[in-house]
């Protein structure tokens, strides 16, 4: 096929390639019909030949045969009859006989186009007839035995020669039949040949039609199923197939729309999936992902911002300003973020960023200063300006060291530690992480571990600073568990207040020392027990009526009873626990401020609660002797206390040197493992007993 026939294919619709595959088929059908037919019409000439022709020639050749041999017969007869009156009916049947044969001669003379063969025939019948009739004349006119004689060395002679010839003339016309029946069968193989070659090569050129017409339509529509696959995996870069069959064309312009508007469509559904519609900030699901990638690659640090007071301005000013402050917030990100860092709002007022590739944490630490000092500039809303600003809590990770999972919660918690210490920011420490989950595994056995009394109070001893007498203890909780040992309040403490667990501990903790009191007063030990209460016991309405009984139940005098509140405690429902507070001090209870120092409350809580000691923070009291500040710092408390009329209280007193210079300093009690650890109720009756020798 000449190429630009086959380009003329390729760039024909499906459907006038089909039309030419079938119009060239019908065609090739057509001329073997047509060859076939053309044949058949020769073959049927040349049998009509054969039959009408040849057939008639051979029968009139032997029909001059036979009616020459009968005139013969016939005149010998009448040679040999006597009478006339006998020779007179043989006459017409031989008249009769050399009649038919003329005729047959003139027959054979018209239709045998080969002169050569009709024509000594011919001549011989004339001479023949000569001779014939010669005899009649001489056997009518002369005698019997002349025309006998003229008969037999004439007449006969020359017959014979006749039917010799009329004989080689019969087997002349049957080799001619023999020699077309042959030729017939030449041609009807030939014809045969010829139909066959022509539907093979008919059958061979529809093939390669076929051929290329399928593969012209099966291959782009191939390649359409191909793109649709591609489509299908989500793999939209895939090279666009040509085609110049302008149905295929259509096609695969038509998968071209489809595959963009899936695209855009996938890019519309991934924005609302992973995007945060209001600041348009990565959302959760992105962001996790992000960080499961960050991990992978690490090292890095994820940082998780709340926003201070953020529900109190949604609630005053309404969330129509709220998603505005959140909305200008989120740009404050972006503007401060590289397209690296992954940023998001993960819910309400809380936002996340990854920082990649920072070696030390005081890169992190500038980083993050730098957003939280950019999140803290003035936001004007509705013609208000307001302040906001954040905390962050910072979890660093390795290369594949952590979990997207673990690294949230280990952010999240930093960022509950500077919530709760009022710090700006937190970094996660993977030893406190880890106590952590000790805490969580811890927290189901709570429960069951009060009810089988697992818990255990140890005392640690108040000394005073001046005599060395002991003045009180403080009750410090441990739980003696069956498997784990003895688990310091660290591990349990802070997750009972998080859960709300110390609402059953500390009654337990309350109703316990008491009883131990009253079993040491019945042997004539006067302590002050003091014990310890968390921030959730100052917001329970019930405490103070609880120890109120507890008190009444045991006959303690009240002030033997004294409650440690840390300055953190104070700060979270300052008024609230002021009242709560008063309750108690109203019932003789004594109060300490504990760890004082350490927290950000100011000097106004000690004048306004109706606190009676303080309990300097043993960061302070540790190595007071040596460190000039520090010293300053206790010696100026202890003045202060003495002016308010408050015992101070000097905790985690370690070294003789420490206690000295305490007692120079006028400190009224002393704790701390320098003076004694704390210990089981047991343990402190020996203790006093041996002290006090
Ligand atoms: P805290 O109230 O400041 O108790 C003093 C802690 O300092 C005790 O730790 C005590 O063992 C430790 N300590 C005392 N002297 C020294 C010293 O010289 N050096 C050092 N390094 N440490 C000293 P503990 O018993 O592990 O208690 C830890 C914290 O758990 C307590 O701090 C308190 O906040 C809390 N806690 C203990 N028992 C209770 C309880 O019954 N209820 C509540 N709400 N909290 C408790
Ligand atoms: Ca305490
Ligand atoms: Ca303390």
């Amino acid at each position: 096929m000449s190429t630009s026939a086959q380009q003329w294919i390729y760039r024909s619709s499906v459907r006038s390639r089909l039309f030419l595959a079938f119009t060239v088929i019908l065609a090739l059908l057509f001329v073997v019909a047509g060859i076939a037919f053309e044949r058949l019409n020769l073959l049927d000439r040349n049998m009509h030949d054969l039959v009408e022709i040849k057939t008639k020639n051979a029968h009139q050749t032997q029909q001059l045969y036979v009616y020459s041999q009968a005139s013969a017969i016939d005149l010998l007869r009448i040679l040999q009859a006597e009478e006339r009156e006998h020779r007179i009916p043989l006459y017409a049947s031989m008249d009769m006989a050399i009649q038919r044969a003329d005729s047959a001669l003139s027959a054979l003379q018209k239709s045998v186009i080969d002169r050569e063969l009709i024509n000594p025939v011919s001549q011989i019948r004339q001479l023949y007839l000569k001779e014939f009739y010669s005899t009649v004349e001489m056997l009518e006119i002369d005698s019997l035995n002349a025309a006998r004689h003229h008969f037999e060395t004439r007449t006969e002679p020359v017959l014979q020669q006749l039917l010799n010839h009329t004989m080689s003339l019969d087997a002349q016309h049957t080799s001619d039949m023999e020699q077309q029946a042959l030729s017939l069968q030449e041609e009807t193989d030939k014809a045969r040949l010829l139909i066959t070659i022509i539907g093979v090569s008919s059958l061979l050129v529809g093939l390669v039609l076929a051929i290329i017409i399928a593969r012209g339509i099966s291959n782009p529509i191939g390649q359409a199923a191909k793109l649709a696959t591609s489509i299908a995996d989500g793999d939209y870069g895939a090279k666009l197939p040509r085609s110049r069959i302008s149905e295929l064309h259509i096609l695969f312009k038509a998968l071209s729309r489809m595959r963009s508007s899936i695209l855009q469509r996938e890019q519309r559904i991934s924005r609302l999936a992973y995007n945060d519609t209001l600041t348009g900030l990565a959302n959760r699901t992105r962001f996790l992902e992000c960080l499961e990638d960050a991990i992978k690659q690490g090292p890095g640090a994820l940082v998780i911002f709340n926003l201070n007071r953020f529900s109190s301005i949604n609630n005053a000013l309404g969330h129509r300003v709220g998603d505005q402050i959140l909305e200008i917030i989120g740009t404050r990100f972006v503007e401060f973020c590289e397209e690296r860092h992954c940023v998001a709002r993960l819910d309400s007022d809380k936002f996340a960023l990854i920082l990649c590739e920072i070696e030390d944490k005081k890169n992190y630490l500038l980083s993050i200063e730098q957003i939280l000092l950019s999140l803290k500039q003035p936001i004007t809303v509705q013609g208000q300006k307001l302040d906001i600003d954040a905390r962050a809590g910072i979890a660093t990770f390795k290369k594949d060291e952590t979990s997207v999972i673990h690294l949230m919660q280990m952010a999240d918690t930093a960022l509950d530690y500077a919530k709760s210490h009022y710090q700006n920011l937190a970094f996660a420490d993977p030893c406190q992480e880890q106590e952590g989950h000790e805490q969580l595994s811890l927290l189901g056995e709570m429960h069951e571990a009060l009810e089988q009394n697992h818990f255990q109070l140890y005392y640690q001893p108040k000394t005073s600073a001046q005599n060395g007498q002991t003045k009180g203890v403080e009750a410090l909780i441990r739980w003696n568990h069956p498997e784990r040992g003895m688990i310091s309040p660290g591990l349990f403490i802070p997750f009972s207040e998080q859960t709300g667990f110390i609402r059953n501990l500390t009654p337990w903790v309350i109703k316990q020392s008491l009883s131990d009191l009253g079993e040491w007063f019945e042997q004539g030990i006067k302590l002050v027990v003091s014990i310890n209460i968390s921030t959730l016991d100052l917001t329970n309405p019930e405490l103070a009526t609880f120890v109120k009984s507890e008190l009444e139940k045991t006959r303690i005098p009240p002030e033997y009873l004294c409650l440690e509140i840390t300055e953190s405690a104070l700060m979270v429902e300052p008024e609230q626990a002021l009242k709560h507070l008063q309750e108690l001090a109203t019932l003789g209870v004594k109060l300490a401020i504990d760890d004082y120092g350490t927290g950000q409350a100011s000097l106004s809580y000690v004048k306004d609660l109706p606190v009676h000691e303080l309990k300097i923070d043993r960061a302070f009291i540790s190595n007071v002797d040596h460190q000039n500040k520090q010293a300053a710092i206790v010696g100026a408390t202890i003045l202060m206390c003495e002016q308010l009329g408050l015992d101070v209280v000097a905790e985690g007193v370690e070294t003789p040197e420490e206690a000295s210079w305490l007692q120079d300093k006028h400190c009224n009690l002393l704790q701390g493992f320098g003076i004694a650890r704390p210990m089981p109720a047991a343990a402190l009756l020996e203790w006093l007993n041996n002290s006090s020798v």
